[in-house]
Formats: structure tokens, sequence, C-alpha cells
């Protein structure tokens, strides 16, 4: 039996050659907490948790010691560990960020130990590539945020996407300027989701439903904030747009909760923050029981875009046909040279697709020098 010997963690930076914003903040740099989880032997396995670096470190660093010494392949008793220790302070949040990242690279191990893909291990590979809608079409400082955006969405429909995911949440007014002009630009085909990141009252969300309808909308993401079960429940009520949500939820009772409320037709569970793999898993699980179709957040480097592909290539659509759909991959286009340059393989869309990783465990490799560019200071739990 291989035992688990080490846990490090790497927090990487990248600055932004451009700023940009959604409805809470604005980004000027991308930063993200890594962790490497080695076992005797040398094999060893990637994570990364969703949520401020610095904390998310702070966490591996509390969590890590329960991982020193244990079996490796023992991934969801190891959750189950890690998550008794922190119950009763962290039944969400940033905790549950650094869980997921040990998680991610407990199965990333697995899969390099047992010499399998991370989908098998999963419990099969159903599709070996997954549609991808392209994240972007921020705001931006520019004299006519319409016209930059419509720009933008033109160029994703030349790279082969048809579907792109905008903000909204600046006002109904200015949002319902921005749509139009983005829908025009994409053309009739193109899938068009729009994602307010818990910006408007109900009031407001309803609105905006009401005036974005006619464009063809394929999802209206977090209109309301998270806390407002009820308000998800009523919008969805209100309009025939789909309601998705789930970034800022974990766990499976966080899910329930979204699930019990009827709030939302698409679940976006973030797999480095919500759980891990392993809890991500049972949501899907859940999901499915509920009627509702699972859409993974994603938002990070190539070692989360490979987790939610390899959780998509096993994923069981809801509801279940002959020709079913696909689920979607979250695939973020902004501005961001750690997704670009960390991994290997190099993710690429074509015609609007990107395939599951099929070598062992996330099937990636990292790469050494991206490490040491883009790398604060190495931290080592040993
Ligand atoms: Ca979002």
């Amino acid at each position: 039996m291989s035992r688990i010997e080490k846990v490090n963690t790497f927090v990487l930076r990248h600055r932004l050659a451009e700023r940009f914003r959604f409805a809470q903040w604005e980004y000027a740099e991308r930063r993200v907490c890594l962790v490497k989880v080695t076992a005797q032997g040398g094999a060893f396995g990637w994570g990364e948790g969703y949520g401020p670096a610095g904390v998310v470190r702070a966490g591996i660093d509390f969590l890590a010691p329960l991982l020193l010494g244990r079996d490796p392949l023992e991934q969801e008793t190891l959750w189950q560990a890690m998550f008794r220790r922190s119950f009763d302070f962290a039944r969400q949040g940033v905790l549950l960020g650094a869980l997921s990242a040990l998680d991610v690279a407990l199965w990333d191990l697995k899969g390099k130990l047992l010499d399998q893909p991370v989908s098998v291990l999963l419990g099969g590979r159903k599709r070996e590539s997954v549609r991808a809608y392209a994240t972007g079409l921020y705001f931006r400082e520019c004299a006519d945020l319409p016209a930059a955006l419509a720009a933008e969405a033109a160029a994703h429909r030349a790279a082969g996407f048809d579907a792109v995911k905008m903000k909204v949440g600046l006002g109904v007014e200015h949002d319902h300027a921005n749509v139009r002009a983005v829908r025009e630009a994409l053309g009739p085909n193109a899938a068009l989701m729009i994602d307010a990141n818990h910006a408007f009252s109900g009031v407001e969300a309803a609105d905006l439903a009401r005036r974005a309808a006619p464009h063809g909308i394929a999802w209206f993401e977090e209109p309301l904030s998270p806390d407002d079960c009820d308000g998800y429940a009523e919008l969805r009520r209100k309009t025939a747009i789909p309601i998705a949500a789930g970034e800022c939820e974990a766990r499976r009772a966080g899910f329930l909760r979204l699930f019990n409320g009827r709030c939302v037709d698409i679940a976006q569970p973030d797999i480095c923050a919500a759980g891990g793999l392993t809890e991500t898993k049972k949501i899907a699980d859940m999901a499915y029981t509920f009627g509702v179709e699972l859409a993974p957040h994603c938002w990070g480097t190539g070692i989360a875009m490979a987790a939610a592909l390899h959780l998509l290539g096993n994923l069981d659509v809801v509801p279940g046909r002959l020709e079913e759909r696909d689920p979607w991959l979250e695939f973020d286009r902004t501005e961001n040279s750690l997704r670009d340059e960390l991994t290997q393989p190099a993710f690429r869309a074509q015609n609007g697709r990107v395939a599951v990783p099929d070598r062992p465990g996330l099937g990636i490799e990292v790469d050494q020098g991206a490490l040491e560019r883009y790398g604060e200071a190495e931290r080592s739990k040993v």
C-alpha cells in the first residue's frame, strides 16, 4: 500500500494586461492556490482550490496533516476525515475550497497509481468530448461598451464557439442594450447565456428576464443573491428563461436547498469549491434525481478544467434519451496566462467542443517553468 508522504502548496499570480469587471468587483490579476500531493515512491497528484489563494493555502495547511501517512486510494474516506475536522466551523466557504483542492489532487494521484483516467474511475466515459461555451464579455472601460461586447462576441463566434456567456448586472437598461448588441453580433443560431453574479433584486431580475427573453437566452445565471432561495423559485415561475446558479453553493446539503426549493433549472457547482470531485459527483447524482441539469462552474487553471472535463465525460445527463443533449463545459476565454501556460496539453475548443483527457489521473502535466514564472513561495507540509 502506498502512503501519502507530502503536501505542497503553490500560490500563483498573473497580473492582467487589461483589468476587467463584473457585477461585483474588478479583476486586476488572477491568483490561485495549487496543491501537490505526493505518495511514497514519488507518484503525485495536482489540485486547485477556488477562492482567495492565501486563505485556500491556510486551509490546506490545516487539513493536510490528516492525509499524511494515509492510503491515497481511499480518497472518499479521506474526504470524510477532512470534512469531519472542519464541519463545526466551515460547512461551506473557503475551507471547503481547500478540501476540494486536496480531493482533486487525490483523484489525480489515484488515477496515476491505478493507471486510469479519472473519468473511468468516476464510473466510465460516456463521451470523449463535450460542448464548450465561451465565458467572456466582461465589462471594461471603453467609450461604447455594447460595440466592444459585440466585437468580442463576433470573435468568439469566429473561433468556432456556438455558445457564449456574457455579464449583466450594470442595471437593467444598460444590460438590455448590451444583450441586444451581443445577440445581433452572434446571429440567431448561437446560444447566449447571461450572468448577473447575483446583482439584482427580484423586481430587476424579472424585468431584465422579460426584456431579454425575445433575444433568445439559454440561461440566466445567478440573477439573485444565493441566500434568496424563495426569490429564485419566484423568478423561475415568472420567466421561461432557464435559471442557473450554484457557484456560491457547496456540498450536497447546499444544493439540496436549491433543489428542494425548485430554485434552478441548471446547477453549477464548482468542483474546486463545492467539495471536490468526490462531492460534486454526489451533487450531480442529486441533480439528476431532481431533474436538474448540471453545468459546473469552472474558473481556474487547466487543473480545474481537467477536473470538470472528467466529471462531464462521466455525467449522466437528465432526462436521458436516445438523442440526448451534451452537458456544457464552461470555457473561460478571458486573459489568464495561468490557465494557458500551467498545464500540458493545452485545452483547445475545436468546433466548439473540448476533448476529455484520456491519460491517467486528470491527464495533464504541470509545467515547472510556469510554476516558477508565476509562483510565489512554495510551501511544504511534511
Ligand atoms: Ca458565474
